[in-house]
């Protein structure tokens, strides 16, 4: 709860990307819902990135690599490249680069398919593991051969693994050590003992350390971004004398619940909230005390919208608004009638309202979406509630509903308390 006076809009207890902001996601994750969100925010961001390292790596497997080991395995020395595999056994070479060939052609696939953002997190780690697994294997075997100008290609794949992978860190540490274990036991396999190995190694490993140290630097800054991003979207999308969600925020909600409920056949309640008298309030208090009271009211107004799909917002002026999803019509009806009680209860001192303290006339509309209605008839309903109940005399509510009934699309019922 935030103190009177104060817009609780400052500290926004309740932004997921605040709370992590805070924390400093020490262990580079944060919790499931914004870590999914961020994942897929990350993959969008990778996306043309991760498009050209799989299809450049791809056209050089295919166009130059492939060839060469198919003519070094049919004994053809005129391939350019076949004279650069001189320390394998050339059937297991050519095993190693079709696999490695096929799952970048899997990656590119993907990568340029519409269906990216839901293949590619289940299918890019075993991939990319299996290529730089495999690659790592048949350099390591060259490095320690005739070729050790192959350490070039692992390099550069250590570092393709953090930053155009479209993996996150840790899998692309993962990724990294398989490559280190395919490089030693490549080395193994041709030389039979560590000892060859080493001065490569060393320089191989080091730069695979820098790879991560500058990889973990880029994903922490990436994640800081992403937070930094979210909360100012949150404030955007907030009204900063109460906290609550501002009138854009409110229409695209409604607009967005709209939709659900016209899908899945549920009803939504909508209360248009008025500050009774609220100008002459201000005239014998002060508009600083005006705004004191309207925080106080708004406090109440926010926990009637618990739920996820519930919504409570300031839509102008003295004027709050609250959506409330799939709620049966009396339930809507008493959330309205205590929070009606509870404002008032607030004993706000008010001179110039009939009980002596702040209230609120409130009108209720409980709409069926169907195709023949939009959310800013229902608004109007809402709207035309509220008429309704300072018309009658202010502090009490007014309840319209639009039935349920494609025949009979235009017919209100009026409630009148
Ligand atoms: P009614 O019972 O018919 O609603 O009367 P009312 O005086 O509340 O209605 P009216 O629309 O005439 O006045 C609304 C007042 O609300 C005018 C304006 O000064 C006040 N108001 C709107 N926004 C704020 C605000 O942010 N702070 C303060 N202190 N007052 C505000
Ligand atoms: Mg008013
Ligand atoms: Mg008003």
């Amino acid at each position: 709860m935030s103190r009177p006076g104060r817009p609780r809009v400052e500290s926004f207890p309740d932004s997921p990307y605040a709370q992590e902001l805070r924390t400093g996601f020490p262990r580079l994750h944060f919790a499931p819902d914004t870590e999914a969100e961020f994942e897929r925010s990350h993959l969008r961001n990778a996306r043309s990135r991760v498009r050209a390292w799989h299809s450049a790596v791809l056209a050089v497997l295919l166009f130059a690599i492939l060839p060469g080991v198919l003519k070094a395995t049919s004994g053809d020395p005129a391939g350019m490249f076949s004279a650069a595999w001189t320390s394998m056994n050339l059937g297991l070479l050519l095993a190693i680069v079709v696999a490695v060939t096929v799952c970048r052609a899997v990656l590119a696939l993907i990568a340029w398919s519409p269906w990216f953002e839901r293949l590619y997190p289940r299918v890019s780690f075993p991939l990319v593991s299996v290529c730089h697994g495999f690659w790592a294997f048949a350099c390591g075997v060259e490095i320690l051969g005739a070729h050790p100008e192959y350490i070039a290609p692992l390099v550069a794949d250590a570092f393709a693994a953090f930053f155009f992978s479209g993996l996150l860190f840790r899998q692309a540490a993962v990724v990294t050590l398989v490559a280190a274990s395919g490089f030693i036991v490549g080395g193994l396999y041709h030389s039979g003992s560590f000892a060859p190995m080493m001065a490569f190694g060393a320089h191989l490993f080091i730069n695979m350390g820098l790879a991560a140290i500058a990889g973990y630097a880029h994903e922490r800054s990436v994640r800081s971004q992403f937070l930094e991003h979210g909360v100012l979207s949150e404030m955007a999308a907030r009204d900063g004398l109460t906290g609550l969600k501002n009138r854009r925020a409110f229409d695209e909600h409604l607009a967005m619940v709209w939709q659900q409920a016209l899908r899945d056949r549920r009803s939504i309640g909508i209360l248009m909230i008025d500050v009774d008298e609220f100008k002459h309030f201000n005239d014998c208090y002060g508009h600083q005390s005006g705004d004191r009271a309207l925080q106080r009211i708004a406090e109440e107004v926010d926990a009637v919208s618990r739920r996820p799909l519930d919504l409570a917002a300031r839509y102008g002026g003295e004027e709050l608004a609250v959506i409330l999803y799939d709620l049966p019509r009396e339930h809507v009806i008493d959330i309205a009638q205590r929070l009606q009680e509870r404002i008032q209860a607030l004993g706000i001192e008010h001179r110039g309202s009939a009980a002596g303290v702040v209230t609120v006339s409130i009108g209720v509309a409980i709409v069926h979406p169907n195709l023949h209605r939009s959310p800013g008839g229902a608004l109007q309903l809402a709207d035309e509630a509220l008429y309704g109940a300072k018309h009658a005399g202010r502090n009490r509510i007014h309840v319209l509903s639009s039935e349920f009934d494609a025949r009979a699309t235009d017919v209100l019922r009026a409630v009148r308390f």
